[in-house]
């Protein structure tokens, strides 16, 4: 019998952790979970220690420990709390490491994990955004395999993999138009926070589900895939797919076209990155063309997609201007979800920020924060 793949788990009381947790369950003969984290769902932490027994578990808000501890008390579970037991459990030894945080946050324990896993099954679209180019140089130097989870990429590594760049025209990436896909633009001067948070076809974290009403998410998974697979700004479309079954397509030289179809249920691409090389069955997300019937294509909304084209601006200028872009939507999402910044402010706020800031060259790790931690201040000071 083959030994089970060791996963660590980082962000495993989120969205893209739970998912990643099911497919776990129901495949426990092949994948134990050997580390597991969240930041403050205590509760959920306990529920899932006790499931699956992992070595090590760490909550980054370090007010449970004693709480987790008791709970926890008679079972053989190494407990870990705080910024310095982030540290220490992302560089615990494991086959794959799935990098479930949310934000710019989760890159320092994307930095340590890659250095001691075989695979990284990356969702984290943020570190890629501001750490692209080290990111792919690391991995590279440590021999680590990066696997996209983000459905769209997930879907061009597939599409890509063993393909020659030079036969290739450009690849497009699809956006379901989120929750305001049928809004007028002057409609979203009214939008409130419940109304941007009900994604139409996908269950997601608050921040990302933010993002993908205001076209960010689509922004990000640009330059996302820009560095992913080291393409262009102009070789890399757009375009609106409201049903959310082809993820992403790859046009080639001659005119043929390759596109990957999937349910919209991460447990797709989250499958891929956690089988990798080989697959596993889930017969419960098998998709039945005849029921989807349509499949639509429509062409962005200029003013709805400013978010984008703002994302082109920051791939042709690089250097720092990727953590900036990242850094001003990051600040204004978490006001906009305080009730204190309007729908329509984030992408504004980018706008007017955004060239205050030069594209300097991105000097080290520490410059990154650094640069992240400048543009928090200078949002907040024109924002609040
Ligand atoms: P969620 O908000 O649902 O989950 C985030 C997870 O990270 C939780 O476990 C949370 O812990 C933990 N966490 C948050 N902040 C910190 C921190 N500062 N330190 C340590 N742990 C932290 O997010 P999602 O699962 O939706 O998204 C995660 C990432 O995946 C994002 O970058 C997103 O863009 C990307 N992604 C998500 C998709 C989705 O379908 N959800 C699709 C494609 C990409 P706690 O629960 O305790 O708060």
């Amino acid at each position: 019998m083959q030994r089970k793949k060791e996963i660590a788990i980082f962000g495993a009381t989120g969205s893209i952790g739970s998912s990643t947790i099911n497919i776990i369950r129901a495949n426990s003969d092949k994948f134990s979970c050997k580390v597991l984290t969240a930041n403050q769902n205590k509760q959920k932490l306990i529920a899932l220690a006790k499931e699956f027994l992992p070595q090590y578990i760490c909550i980054a808000d370090d007010q449970h420990y004693e709480y987790l501890k008791a709970e926890l008390s008679n079972l053989p579970i190494k407990i870990m709390a705080g910024k310095s037991g982030m540290q220490e459990a992302s560089l615990i030894e494991n086959d794959l490491t799935v990098a479930a945080i949310t934000g710019i946050s989760g890159l320092p324990i994307i930095l340590n994990a890659l250095t001691v896993t075989k695979y990284l099954a990356l969702a984290n679209k943020e570190a890629v955004v501001c750490a692209g180019e080290l990111l792919n140089k690391l991995c590279k130097e440590h021999n680590t395999t990066l696997l996209p989870i983000d459905s769209e990429h997930n879907s061009l590594f597939q599409l890509l993999e063993g393909k020659k760049q030079q036969e290739l025209k450009h690849i497009t990436i699809t956006a379901s138009g989120g929750p305001f896909l049928k809004h007028e633009f002057a409609e979203l001067q009214q939008v409130t926070v419940q109304d941007t948070l009900n994604h139409p076809n996908w269950q997601m974290g608050n921040k990302i589900t933010v993002d993908s009403a205001t076209m960010v998410n689509k922004a990000l998974e640009l330059i996302e895939a820009h560095f992913l697979f080291n393409l262009a700004e102009e070789n890399i479309k757009t375009i609106i797919h409201p049903e959310s079954i082809i993820h992403a397509l790859v046009h080639y030289i001659d005119g043929s076209v390759q596109a990957l179809l999937g349910s919209t249920d991460m447990r797709v691409a989250i499958a891929h990155a956690l089988a990798y090389p080989t697959r596993i069955v889930q017969d419960d997300l098998l998709i039945d063309l005849t029921r989807v019937q349509q499949l639509n294509f429509i062409e962005a909304d200029p003013l709805k997609t400013k978010a984008i084209l703002l994302a082109r601006e920051v791939i042709r200028q690089g250097g720092i201007k990727p953590i900036v872009f990242n850094a001003i939507n990051e600040i204004c999402v978490e006001l906009f979800l305080a009730e204190k910044l309007s729908f329509l402010a984030i992408v504004e706020t980018i706008a007017k920020i955004l060239p205050q800031f030069s594209s300097a060259k991105i000097e080290n790790i520490e410059h990154i924060f650094a640069v992240h931690d400048e543009v928090i201040k200078v949002t907040k000071q024109q924002t609040l």
